[in-house]
């Protein structure tokens, strides 16, 4: 089961991976979303089944291009591989404590008959794309942000959560205070509708728990940087990555971390 889990989020990391570069990198996204071939960006040779299994190709033909020889980026297998060990964590961390299960089986048929599952499983993959959007090309994508606010308002509509919808807007106007008073130095308005998102699905109190290790982390993360000189006190890091790695924690672990602090 470990395995399977593994493999899985492997294979999601390897899709959002695409998705992401996809949505930055090309001008035409639905078209080649939809339709396009993975290819080498260098000699544009395209992509043969056996030269696009995730993490296996990479090392397979040792970090190189077939055709061309240029160099691969790490950025490929090290993204899949923390996909797969962060869905193994879940279901280590999360999945069996909650769950009790009394075998494997039992809690893949269980899990597979919850509507819940595949919200979790969709807003993990909105993270993870926004999390490596921010990252690596410092924009967060409406195309990413916009169906999942859609969906989750519609969704605590639904069940009647308004006070989710009420956290998505304080979460909203705080951040559009923040941007204001930093003169948009600080942070961006893709963190603002983010942060809507994350207090549409995480609703209160997981929404305060995520913002204080959003700043906590982010804060850490900048002092180190300026430490080790990789960063100006006065330079910008993105925030997102803190945010969406957040939002995950306190999605998982956000009411356990709430009451360890009451
Ligand atoms: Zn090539």
């Amino acid at each position: 089961m470990t395995i399977f889990i593994f493999v899985f989020g492997i294979a999601i990391g390897s899709f959002i991976d695409c998705l992401v570069y996809r949505l930055n990198k090309e001008k035409n996204f639905w078209k080649r979303f939809l339709k396009g071939r993975s290819y080498c960006p260098r000699c544009k040779h395209q992509l043969a089944w056996f030269e696009n299994i995730p993490l296996c190709s990479f090392f397979l033909q040792k970090g190189k291009c077939r055709h061309c020889h240029s160099l691969i980026s790490w950025r490929y297998p090290l993204v899949e591989l923390f996909t797969g060990l962060i869905f193994v964590g879940v279901y280590k961390w999360w999945l069996i404590p909650n769950f009790n299960p009394s075998s494997d089986f039992y809690i893949f048929i269980s899990l597979f008959c919850q509507k819940q599952t595949y919200l979790y499983l969709y807003i993990f993959l909105v993270l993870l794309a926004v999390f490596l959007s921010d990252l690596f090309y410092w924009t967060i994508p409406d195309q990413i942000t916009f169906p999942a606010i859609l969906i989750f308002f519609i969704w605590n509509i639904i069940q009647g959560q308004w006070l989710s919808i009420l956290a998505g807007l304080a979460g909203v106007i705080f951040f559009l205070l923040l941007v204001f008073l930093t003169k948009g130095k600080g942070m961006g308005l893709g963190d603002v509708k983010l942060v809507g998102l994350m207090g549409l699905f995480l609703g209160f109190p997981r929404l305060i728990v995520a913002l204080y290790l959003a700043f906590l982390t982010g804060a850490i993360t900048g002092v180190i940087l300026i430490l080790i000189k990789k960063k100006r006190i006065d330079s910008r890091i993105p925030f997102g990555p803190f945010l969406a790695l957040s939002a995950f924690v306190a999605l998982f672990w956000g009411e356990k971390i709430w009451q360890f602090f009451l």
